[in-house]
């Protein structure tokens, strides 16, 4: 299965190229927005597109021709203002989707906010509101596409070593979670269609990743 990973040059967005890489039935294509990022993938022997998710929907679909499935792990981070939130976690996923269904590919991966329900709007400090509003609207949005989706809702990313072990199901305690094993939860959801029509959220804990997923 071919997967184009829109937000590879991320943080969980390097773990997962490397992973697919590594994996036997899966290969990776890198959607990057600077061609000078192209070589840590090409190195890893992953093919590259490069598109900035400001372009229009029909340069992403370009991307995705050819691909089996799509993860949306990109995001405009938190040194930018509400403007981007809006143009890239909502308006960049939702063109993501869309240039997916141009391109014919049915699987689509989402990586969400861990709560993006409309209470977790109204419950957020003003500063955080727009990303949380972007997250819910991009999720709706992919829930009312005929897609074959799964939203994966990780609690708060670190950058410590993956466990490999973790809880998953629509609703956890929150918690922390490596960013390397969000990465291996996303490779077993591809490789797991049982969390097709499936959102869940997730953070560490201890079950191993290969038997908690595919009955989440
Ligand atoms: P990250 O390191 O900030 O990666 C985001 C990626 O999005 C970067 O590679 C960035 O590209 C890319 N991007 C931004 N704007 C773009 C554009 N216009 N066109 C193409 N690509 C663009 O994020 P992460 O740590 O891997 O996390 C992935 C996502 O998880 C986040 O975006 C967030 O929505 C979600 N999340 C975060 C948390 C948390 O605790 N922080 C918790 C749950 C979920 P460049 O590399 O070129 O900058």
């Amino acid at each position: 299965m071919k997967v184009l990973v829109v937000g590879a040059n991320g943080q969980i967005g390097k773990h997962l190229v490397s992973f697919i890489q590594d994996s036997d039935n899966l290969e990776a294509k890198a959607m990057i927005r600077k061609q000078e990022q192209a070589s840590f993938f090409e190195d890893l022997g992953a093919e590259t597109a490069v598109v900035d998710l400001e372009k229009d929907i029909e340069t992403i679909a370009k991307a995705a021709e050819g691909v089996d499935a799509v993860v949306f792990t990109a995001g405009s981070g938190p040194h930018t203002g509400p403007d981007k939130t809006i143009l890239i976690d909502l308006d960049g996923a939702v063109k993501t989707m869309k240039a997916a269904k141009a391109a014919g590919v049915k699987r689509f991966i989402m990586v969400s906010s861990f709560d993006t329900t409309r209470e977790a709007i109204q419950a957020a400090p003003s500063s955080f509101a727009p990303y949380v509003a972007a997250k819910h609207y991009a999720d709706e949005w992919l829930k009312s596409m005929d897609l074959d989706y799964t939203i994966i809702h990780p609690g708060r990313l670190t950058n410590e070593e993956g466990t490999g072990q973790i809880e998953a199901a629509y609703e956890v305690n929150r918690a922390e979670i490596p960013r390397e094993d969000v990465a291996h939860v996303i490779v077993a959801s591809l490789e797991n269609e049982t969390t097709i029509g499936k959102e869940f959220q997730v953070v560490s804990g201890t079950k191993r990743i290969k038997e908690a997923i595919p009955s989440v």
